[in-house]
């Protein structure tokens, strides 16, 4: 069932020159699912054609029409939930129910970006002469560049491809070699609703080589970019160089605050599911538990027994909680972060080691007694593993939150107000959810700050992003 996946260049799906591909695995298995085909320069070239001219035609299709041809990809995509679902859990090897979460979420934000392509207004500014009339007008900032990762296959794209479509931009999507058929089902929905041949283009390939030439091609105008600090320090200053609008999502390593006063079961819950989702695999996962003295001790006990209690395994099969990490390369990452502490004599209250040997499992973990000198305080897990430490007041513990570099996602619980508007004022991330999960609808905004990148891939901060700001000053005659 799982397809081989071809590149989409200007309406066409079609190998890439030479028939270049290379295997796509099954992280619970290491077995061969398929290939993806890997684009050469010659096929980058016809892309880049491609969305120059579906950019020509797309940005005079009204804001009408674009809306209406979205919605209707959204109905198109939503009705293959299932099959995408499982493309997804194959590949990526996330739990089915949420491969279908996250596909079901995509339709929704094609919907509401559909809905806000209506709405991105201009303004009238009152002149100071008579008979003069000040118009702001938005324009299409252009053919885009977006390069997306593994850890939500098609929730990275459909940002992207949203807003770039909303705003009336053509757009070329790197998406992910590791998990190539679940946003090539994404793109196909939009061309079986009748999106213009060249508007949206995906390819697959050598990362770094497919961003080194498309980022300062002259036909492209922006680039967006989901993925490590590092990579993304890298293709904005390549971006820079060349003056391309830039919109960056980068690494988070977030620090979950609860004070004494909070909900500690709501808490545990709550924690336990946003740090094990996706296998840890998730930008904005909680990661540094900092918890206030008095509940620390059965914060503790009751979040490591939630760990333990976690059914790990195939997404594939229904009673599986939380899937391998999604490729080869992450388990010796999590190893080397948990030798480290270890060594460093950290204490590791469940978990701590990969399961088996075939499938890239590896077991919840929690930790206390990590020195903030240890990697995996300093360095994204992006794994299942959760640090715990105490602190005693608040002053402490904005420190401690503040200390690293990122600034992504936040999470505090206390029954305080008072507590609640001064953590959510002092803390640096760009964003905070207090006593509950409220991240990610395609409503509100989302992203970074500090090296965690800018902008924003949601709420109408998500669509100004692709639109540039025209001045007409005109008098009458
Ligand atoms: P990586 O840094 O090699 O790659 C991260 C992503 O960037 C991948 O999708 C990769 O294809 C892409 N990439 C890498 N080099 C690129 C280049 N020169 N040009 C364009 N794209 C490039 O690491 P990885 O092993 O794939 O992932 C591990 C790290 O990546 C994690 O520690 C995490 O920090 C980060 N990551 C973040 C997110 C996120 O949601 N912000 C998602 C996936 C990975």
């Amino acid at each position: 069932m799982y397809p081989d996946v071809q590149l989409f260049i200007d309406g066409k799906w079609r190998n890439a020159a030479g028939n270049r591909s290379i295997p796509v695995l099954n992280p619970a298995t290491e077995e061969v699912l398929a290939t993806v085909a890997h684009a050469s320069k010659d096929d980058l070239d016809e892309a880049l054609a491609a969305a120059e001219k579906g950019f020509a035609v797309w940005k005079k299709v009204s804001a009408y029409d674009r809306s209406k041809l979205m919605r209707k990809a959204a109905d198109i995509f939503r009705s293959r939930n299932e099959e995408v679902a499982k493309l997804m859990t194959l590949e990526q090897g996330k739990p089915l129910a949420e491969a279908k979460m996250e596909a079901m979420a995509a339709a929704d934000i094609i919907d509401w970006f559909a809905e806000e392509s209506r709405r991105a207004y201009g303004r009238v500014i009152p002149a100071r002469g008579e008979g003069i009339y000040q118009l702001v007008v938005k324009e299409p900032v252009g053919p885009v560049a977006a390069f997306t990762p593994w850890n939500f296959p098609i929730n990275q794209v459909v940002r992207k491809l949203s807003a770039a479509l909303a705003t009336g931009c053509s757009i070329i999507v790197k998406a992910p070699e590791e998990t190539p058929a679940s946003p090539a089902a994404l793109i196909r929905a939009f061309a079986d609703a009748g999106l213009p041949a060249g508007v949206a283009n995906l390819v697959f390939g050598v990362p770094a080589e497919i961003s080194e030439y498309l980022i300062p091609h002259p036909v492209i105008r922006k680039v967006t970019f989901t993925g490590s600090t590092p990579i993304g320090k890298h293709l904005a200053a390549l971006a820079g160089a060349h003056m391309k609008r830039v919109t960056m999502e980068l690494g988070g390593h977030a620090p979950a605050i609860v004070f004494d006063d909070a909900d500690l079961d709501l808490a545990v819950k709550t924690l336990a599911g946003a740090k094990f989702r996706n296998a840890g695999q998730v930008c904005v996962s909680p990661t540094r538990f900092l918890i206030q003295e008095k509940l620390y001790a059965p914060f503790v006990e009751k979040f490591t027994a939630a760990a333990a209690a976690l059914k790990v395994g195939n997404g594939m099969d229904g009673d599986t909680q939380m899937g391998p990490l999604a490729h080869e390369r992450r388990v010796p990452w999590v190893e080397g972060l948990v030798a480290d502490a270890r060594q460093r004599g950290a204490e590791v209250h469940t978990g701590g080691e990969r399961i088996g040997n075939k499938g890239y499992f590896y077991q919840p973990t929690v930790i206390t007694g990590v020195g903030r000198d240890a990697r995996m305080m300093n360095e994204e897990p992006f794994g299942p593993l959760a640090m715990i430490a105490p602190f005693t007041d608040l002053d402490e513990v904005v420190e401690e939150a503040n200390r690293l570099p990122f600034g992504l996602a936040s999470y505090a619980f206390t029954r305080s107000a008072k507590t609640a508007n001064a953590i959510a004022a002092r803390v640096e991330s760009g964003m905070m959810t207090i006593n509950h999960l409220g991240l990610a609808l395609p409503e509100v905004p989302f992203g970074g700050m500090k090296d965690s990148g800018y902008g924003s891939e949601g709420g109408s901060e998500a669509i100004e992003a692709y639109l540039n700001t025209k001045f007409v000053s005109q008098a009458g005659l």
